[in-house]
């Protein structure tokens, strides 16, 4: 909205908002590793201390030999990983709400030249392994898409997580049906966060081949790294990236706020803040008679139902938040700039329209 449309500018002005982490601005961690950066000339295309040294920091985070790549954001960084490991024949298997089927405006199968996504049910925004093998093994004929890929989202669109048995599990089954595992993880550090596990453990341990690891809403300005964790897949994805048009020239400036996430330890601090205040939200707004929970809180959103008219008088009064879930149900997503207080402002507007609904 222009300043001059409300006759002062919107900067200063409280902004009461749980709609998404990426409403959030740039932590000082990723905004000084950019500063920092703006020094002098460097290669460009990653040809650059700067990107060399983030590299490092990722394989040092794994515990592996991984081949990392930096693209914008969540879309490209699913998008190609995706159209990577598949022909246009092939398809990708993810659950209903996977960001890939819902959010990315068929990127997957425009990248992939074709590639089908088969989404398929599961509670809890969580894939159901029977489902899963139900959808690999129900036609094996000339005529249907060959599923080659299964698709995680951890977290899930749903604030859910997966265990790492659960990973571990979800591999096998792709395993013995020859289908390669990518992971969405635009939310990874909050899962890392949740369970307590390192990286690898839930990654390429797990049996995952490739990460699309998220910074914009772990507190980067922009960026997310695709982490191929078996080398030879990664074959020519540079060439990939570059005709998607997401082969930034100037490189440093995508690559150094992870080595400000890493070397200081934010990206994960960022995550555990934002579950924390997840978590007090939950326990607050369960306490007020009328609303309850649609999806357990595991990372940093809460799913509720409100009752009546509530979540309109919670808008009217000025909040924002998605209710893209269904009729009556409310996502509040918290981040790292989230802070106790905004939570206690939030959890009194609901007790208000609650008690007005
Ligand atoms: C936000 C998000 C992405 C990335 O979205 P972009 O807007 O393309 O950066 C990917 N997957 C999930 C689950 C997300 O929530």
């Amino acid at each position: 909205m222009a300043a001059d449309e409300k006759g002062s500018t919107t900067t200063d002005q409280i902004y009461n908002q749980f709609a998404s982490d990426n409403y959030a601005g740039i932590c000082p961690e990723a905004w000084q590793a950019m500063a920092a950066a703006n020094q002098g000339f460097v290669p460009s295309y990653g040809d650059d201390p700067w990107t060399e040294r983030a590299c490092g920091l990722i394989r040092d985070l794994f515990e592996t030999d991984c081949q990392v790549f930096f693209v914008f954001n969540g879309t490209a960084a699913n998008s190609l990983a995706l159209a990577s490991l598949c022909l246009s024949f092939h398809s990708v298997i993810c659950h209903d709400l996977a960001h890939v089927e819902t959010d990315e405006c068929g990127a997957p199968e425009f990248f992939s030249n074709g590639t089908k996504i088969l989404h398929i049910e599961g509670a809890g925004g969580k894939l159901e392994l029977d489902a899963v093998e139900r959808a690999i093994t129900r036609r094996s004929d000339i005529h249907y898409p060959k599923p080659r890929v299964l698709s995680i989202t951890q977290a899930t669109e749903v604030g859910t997580i997966y265990t790492v048995d659960e990973i571990g599990a979800a591999c096998d089954l792709a395993g013995r049906y020859g289908l390669r595992v990518q992971m969405d993880g635009a939310r990874f550090a909050n899962a890392v966060a949740a369970l307590g596990k390192s990286p690898a453990e839930i990654t390429w341990k797990a049996g995952v081949d490739v990460l699309c690891l998220g910074g914009a809403k772990n507190g980067m300005a922009v960026g997310e790294a695709v982490v191929f964790f078996k080398k030879e897949l990664a074959a020519e994805f540079d060439y990939r990236c570059k005709q998607a048009g997401q082969l930034a020239s100037k490189m440093r400036f995508l690559a150094a706020p992870w080595i400000g996430m890493l070397e200081s330890g934010a990206w994960l601090r960022n995550a555990q803040h934002a579950n924390r205040c997840a978590a007090m939200l939950e326990r607050e707004l369960l306490s007020i008679k009328g609303v309850s929970i649609m999806y357990p809180c595991q990372a940093n959103s809460v799913f509720v139902q409100l009752p009546g008219r509530a979540a309109e008088l919670l808008r009217g009064a000025g909040w924002h938040f998605y209710t893209f879930i269904g009729s009556g149900g409310a996502r509040f997503m918290c981040s790292w700039q989230t802070t106790e207080g905004d939570v206690r402002s939030l959890v009194d507007a609901v007790k208000l329209a609650v008690a007005g609904a």
